[in-house]
């Protein structure tokens, strides 16, 4: 039986765990121990990914489930407080840390029951990344030729249990750099190339938000000049493309090049480029196995599965990068990277039931 009280109790212990991005050890070598109680085998490879697999009945399909150990910052010195409605909040001075640790404690949970009750399933795979908070850069050299499933649920999604996430964006990351000539602002500025007020003129330019409805654009940062006094001969500017559609976000990229091109031409000037591909978007048929599994594990839970889009990133985009065929499932988290973070006795529960069910269905 799924035991709340069980559950509850990991919760608090991960979330004692300092784990921002990039300290993720001392979680993962009581993860890594953990599964290793739990009957599986278990790997952790040079970037500090675990892998685990528990061996089941070979004519059922294996199955993966992922989650991963890191959080963002303030993550530093947390604490799990439960209130007597069921609520589970941080302190308020750091975030919880329920993404993603609700998603590791319903994979718990499940491997928990299964070894308890001897419940029949097929192979289950575990994989608990690391630096999952910075674009997935613990998961971008995995080898994923060790994963055997073809279906995979990524425990990582804020929102009510039963939601889930069948489409991710692209997301990229662009860098303009307009090169002008500095002067003296007072003696000489005739003599300069102004890199601000050409970086101005074609920012004005560029529409920021939404694109259409699958595309935004955000100029997110500027840096440049030198002094009151100098005209600029650099600038800067960074910002970001996210969509659904890999070619829109693309086609958008070649956009704002074009844009900055065009601005430096005439004032003798230069441009540079660069991009930074850091997700690919996918989307999972709703006719898929993997969706079908879904739905059918709700049911049981007596949940309604509810099917949507994330405009953000996560493992699954990698999953997805080497034709594993996953979605992003919800297991508990709200208000996700601030320090009003929360889950509950109640969704940490309903997620461990929805994790068990898609094991043994
Ligand atoms: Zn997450």
């Amino acid at each position: 039986m799924i035991d709340s009280d069980r559950i509850v109790n990991e919760f608090v212990k991960l979330v004692s765990f300092d784990s921002e991005t990039g300290n993720e050890k001392e979680i993962s070598d009581y993860l890594l121990g953990l599964l290793s109680d739990l009957g599986l085998e278990v790997e952790r490879d040079s970037i500090g990914n675990i892998y685990g697999l528990l061996t089941g009945d070979k004519d059922r399909g294996p199955i993966l489930f992922s989650s991963h150990m890191d959080t963002v910052s303030p993550g530093r010195s947390k604490k799990a407080i439960i209130h007597d409605n069921g609520k589970i909040t941080s302190d308020q001075k750091t975030v919880l840390g329920a993404d993603d640790i609700s998603g590791l404690v319903s994979i718990i949970e499940m491997l928990r029951v299964i070894k308890e009750e001897g419940l029949s399933h097929g192979d289950i795979e575990v994989l608990f990344s690391v630096q999952e908070e910075s674009f997935c850069s613990g998961t971008a050299g995995y080898d994923f030729d060790r994963i055997k499933s073809k279906q995979a649920y990524v425990l990582d999604l804020s929102g009510p249990i039963g939601g889930c996430a069948l489409a991710a964006p692209s997301i990229i990351t662009f860098t303009e750099t307009v090169y002008g000539k500095s002067a003296h602002s007072g003696f000489d500025p005739e003599s300069g190339i102004h890199a601000i007020a050409i970086a101005a003129k074609a920012i004005s330019e560029i529409t920021n938000g939404h694109i259409d409805e699958d595309t935004t654009v955000n100029i997110g940062l500027i840096e440049g000049g030198s002094a009151p006094n100098i005209i600029p001969d650099k600038v800067v500017i960074t910002g970001e493309i996210r969509s659904l559609s890999h070619d829109k976000a693309l086609k958008q990229a070649d956009h704002i090049e074009e844009i900055f091109n065009k601005a430096v031409e005439d004032m003798g000037a230069r441009s540079g480029h660069e991009i930074k591909i850091n997700f690919k978007a996918y989307e999972t048929s709703k006719d898929s196995d993997t969706v079908k599994r879904y739905i059918r594990a709700c049911e049981k839970s007596g949940i309604r599965a509810q099917t949507g889009k994330t405009f953000g990133g996560s493992d699954n985009n990698r999953l997805a990068e080497h034709g594993i065929e996953g979605i992003v499932i919800s297991c508990g988290m709200n208000n996700v990277h601030t320090t009003n973070e929360y889950t509950s006795v109640q969704d940490l529960t309903m997620s461990a039931m929805v994790t068990l069910a898609l094991a043994t269905d």
